[in-house]
């Protein structure tokens, strides 16, 4: 059997390889070098478009389990990876020259592996599509049909996204603005000596610099909030810090009112509300912790305003993987909503299995919940109303009642090892 994987990045590479093990025929479409996306440099398979770092190993981080977990599913981009290193204290980062030929060498091992340099504009029934937040302007077209319009978004503008365990209770309350429906929103106070300190940080903040392709309409109808900020004093206080509708709950009126939305079902995650941003992820750190609420926030995912071309994937797609509308069809990598060259990698693992389990007539599977890869399946399962890209963090995971951080992470971390070895050893051989 001979499947057809678009795109030759990360998830698609890794996808080719697991489908290559299982012997299956693959047929990879590049269309680098004779057509060139806007942020790649070179021809080769599996290019870091950025940072050479695929983040934390360590045991206890969300990234740590994430590569075991990967490591367990014998991830091609983790061992390479590990082969290909340079020393980066305790990250793992890469000689990306060498990492990008070393996973071209180990497919071309493969006999069953051919690469066409050449784009491809349409979807065919055994097909993985991993084209990336870059896809082309014709296959973006394809998908646009294929799905529905409405289901493709072109910029990635978000605001950051705490772990509610992190949020400083004492200092936020529950409520609606003006009590209109549930009490769902977590309002975070501040004193104007609290705003005062926090406004300087915003305006003084450094901001990521945008490249030549992302200038342009990105900040049109979502304005960041370091934008708004430098407006004038009281612009934030006019739009999504106003202080009103929410004092009954307060002795004295605050002067301004930061507010947290839930951004997962369970609770875990939230969002602050118009703080789309272009800060530099250290600066939102340290700026977004002049909320008294918010000191020790830690960010599931940081706000970022870049372009980013994915999928409403709950609206479209199984698991995060199968197109609804053509089973024959797996979508992977960044363009399914995950963010991060590990979590491209991933999904291309999980668009492989499954495109294997489908052609040998067996049923779909994700991991189980508790570990961070079906954590993020679940993700990209749930539908919301906005839904944002998301990468790996404790906070998609179900709660486990330990009350201190660092024992609780571990706790985590021990759940998580544990459940993808079962769940690993429950796909072998298939
Ligand atoms: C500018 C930028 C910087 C990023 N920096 C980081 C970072 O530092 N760290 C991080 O963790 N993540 C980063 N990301 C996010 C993400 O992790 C990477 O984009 C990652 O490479 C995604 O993997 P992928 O396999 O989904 O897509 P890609 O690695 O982009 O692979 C997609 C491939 O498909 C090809 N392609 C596109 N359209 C077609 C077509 N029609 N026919 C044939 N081939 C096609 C492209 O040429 C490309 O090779 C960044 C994203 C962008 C856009």
């Amino acid at each position: 059997m001979k499947v057809k994987v678009v795109g030759g990045g990360l998830a698609g590479c890794e996808a080719a390889y697991h489908l290559l093990k299982a012997g299956m025929a693959v047929d990879m479409y590049e269309m680098r070098p004779y057509k060139n996306t806007p942020a790649h440099s070179t021809a080769g398979l599996a290019e870091l478009v950025c940072s050479n770092s695929l983040k934390s190993t360590t045991e206890d981080s969300a990234q740590g389990v994430l590569k075991f977990e990967m490591r367990t599913l014998d991830s091609l981009v983790l061992k390479v990876a590990e082969e290909t290193s340079v020393p980066a204290g305790a990250a793992l980062a890469v000689d990306r020259a060498l990492f990008s030929s070393a996973i071209e060498t180990k497919l071309n091992t493969f006999s069953k592996f051919s690469l066409h340099r050449s784009e491809v504009d349409t979807i065919e029934p055994y097909s993985i599509i991993a084209t990336g937040p870059l896809t082309s302007d014709a296959m973006t077209s394809s998908i646009l049909k294929f799905t529905g319009t409405g289901n493709l978004s072109f910029y990635d503008a978000a605001a950051p996204i705490i772990e509610f365990a992190s949020v400083d209770m004492t200092k936020a309350f529950y409520g609606a603005r003006y009590n209109k429906g549930d009490a769902d929103y977590l309002n975070c106070p501040m004193s104007k000596e609290e705003y005062d300190l926090f406004y300087n940080a915003l305006i003084n903040a450094e901001r990521v610099k945008l490249k030549d392709f992302e200038k342009g309409d990105l900040f049109e109808g979502c304005m960041p909030i370091e934008i708004m900020a430098s407006r004038g004093y009281d612009a934030m206080r006019f739009g999504p810090l106003r202080p009103v509708g929410l004092s009954n709950s307060l002795d004295k009126r605050p002067f301004a009112v930061v507010q947290l939305r839930k951004e997962d079902k369970a609770g875990n995650l939230y969002n602050i509300v118009g703080f789309q941003t272009n800060l530099t992820f250290p600066a939102q750190r340290s700026v977004f912790a002049h909320i008294p609420a918010l000191a020790n926030a830690e960010y599931a995912r940081y706000g970022v305003m870049h372009r980013n071309t994915y999928l409403n994937a709950p609206n479209v797609l199984n698991y995060g993987i199968q197109a609804k509308t053509n089973p024959h069809v797996f979508f992977a990598g960044q363009i399914t909503g995950v963010e991060g060259y590990m979590e491209s990698a991933l999904s291309g693992i999980l668009s492989a299995i499954n495109m294997i389990r489908l052609l040998k007539g067996h049923e779909l599977v994700t991991p189980p919940i508790d570990t961070l890869s079906g954590a993020l399946c679940e993700y990209l399962s749930n539908p919301t109303t906005n839904f944002q890209p998301m990468r790996v963090s404790f906070g998609l995971l179900p709660e486990i009642e330990v009350k201190h951080k660092a024992a609780r992470k571990l706790a985590y971390a021990t759940r998580a090892r544990e459940s993808i070895l079962k769940f690993a050893s429950s796909i072998a051989g298939i």
